[in-house]
């Protein structure tokens, strides 16, 4: 699985199989670990720094998070998985770089034919819809727009509480339009999306979360949505964090995603790691760890 180099600002690819999933970066702010993952802190965390990529932890106990989106591009296809924080919501920059990158890159947002949405908190939905005459409409205007319908549920009706929904702002703006225009498809359980990808449920960080599983010519990957913030948690799936809305369900869902991909020949794709974005877990000293492919 090759690693292509780009030449935009916020753009990097990687191959799986027939497939190219192009990662598009709005934001890669550097915070605290902590700040995110709480139980990341004092000698537990200093023992897993021989395992983890520069980009990963920084010498001051820093990461870059990245927000970004993946496209997908397939043999007469192209999904968009995620749409990151737009120019208004909460933590939203007007000068949001996400929509001019994708165009710098030749996407047309009409030449996507479908938004995988993994989940409904701020970060992941805002550039669903952009405002035309006054009215919220979809950007990706041929696009259906795929939402677990637990999520929408949960969303609509308020019961999500955490952080992570802010305040609940970018429900209203990015995604009720999208359900009220009559292009979300709502969908429950494993669903297949087409000949190469599944969304497959692991709740906990938000009630309808998706992870977006990928097959092409035996090559396998996953992009993981925010199931992890970091590839810590990998090993320490007990860290949670702090968004996580049911925490004991997110590391229920941690341990039951390491069954399925470690020491597996399944790329792994973390929504919110900067720098060394995708790579596999392996078993390495007793436990699970991220190990990043080159290249970025
Ligand atoms: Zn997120």
């Amino acid at each position: 699985m090759p690693v292509m180099g780009a030449a935009i600002e916020g753009i990097s690819l990687v191959r799986v199989g027939d497939l190219t999933i192009t990662k598009v970066e709005e934001q890669a702010p550097v915070i605290p670990i902590d700040l995110l993952i709480p139980s990341a802190t004092g000698e537990p965390l200093w023992a897993e720094r021989p395992y983890l990529h520069p980009d990963q932890l920084g010498d001051d106990d820093t990461f870059s998070l990245s927000i970004s989106g993946y496209l997908i591009d397939g043999p007469g296809w192209r999904v968009l998985v995620d749409t990151c924080i737009g120019t208004e919501n909460q933590y939203g920059d007007p000068a949001s770089p996400f929509l001019n990158r994708l165009v710098a890159h030749g996407i047309a947002t009409d030449s996507v034919d479908a938004v995988i949405c993994t989940h409904a908190h701020l970060d992941h939905v805002g550039w669903n819809t952009v405002v035309h005459d006054g009215q919220r409409s979809p950007t990706f205007g041929r696009a259906r727009y795929l939402l677990s319908d637990d999520e929408w549920e949960s969303s609509r009706s308020g019961d999500a509480s955490s952080s992570g929904n802010g305040d609940r702002a970018h429900i209203t703006s990015s995604v009720t339009p999208i359900v009220e225009a009559g292009v979300a498809d709502l969908v429950s359980g494993e669903h297949r999306v087409n000949d190469e990808i599944v969304l497959v449920p692991t709740p906990g960080h938000s009630p309808g979360h998706l992870s977006v599983f990928i097959e092409s010519q035996g090559h396998r990957a996953v992009v993981t949505g925010d199931l992890v913030h970091h590839p810590v948690q990998f090993t320490h799936t007990d860290w949670y964090s702090d968004p996580d809305e049911d925490r004991g369900q997110a590391t229920a869902t941690r341990q039951d995603f390491l069954d399925r991909v470690t020491d597996e020949d399944v790329l792994v794709i973390g929504s919110h790691f900067a720098g060394a974005w995708h790579g596999h877990v392996r078993q390495i000293a007793g436990s699970p760890r991220f190990v990043p492919l080159a290249g970025r």
